[in-house]
């Protein structure tokens, strides 16, 4: 199992991998500890392979482009991306055409065209 520490500050990213998640929190807390002054640094977890399902009784929020992301695990932010027509994760860059992201946010009806493109491969 692969893990992601994401250390964000100011025009750039600093990614850490981390094959256990006990590694990884340890490392992100540790992180955040360092740069808890720096209210333009942010750290983040991220799961580079597995895909969490939201809690149980976890609602979409009726917020435009807030989606559950299973590869942050929590509910994020997603962003239009103009060149693949998709929304993208504003920490992880996952898309809304990742099959977990569509399923846990129950997106599949929603864009057709993605559907018949998908069928075609
Ligand atoms: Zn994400």
């Amino acid at each position: 199992m692969k893990w992601m520490v994401l250390l964000r500050a100011p025009g750039q990213d600093k990614k850490v991998y981390r094959y256990s998640l006990k590694e990884a929190k340890e490392l992100a807390i540790k992180a955040k500890k360092k740069y808890k002054h720096r209210d333009d640094v942010m750290v983040y977890l991220i799961s580079c392979q597995k895909a969490f399902a939201p809690p149980e009784g976890w609602t979409r929020r009726r917020i435009k482009r807030s989606y559950w992301c299973p590869y942050c695990a929590t509910e994020r932010k997603f962003y239009r991306n103009n060149v693949w027509g998709t929304d993208q994760c504003g920490v992880c860059g996952i898309t809304t055409s990742d099959f977990w992201v569509r399923t846990y946010n129950h997106l599949w009806n929603k864009d057709s065209t993605s559907k018949k493109k998908r069928a075609k491969r």
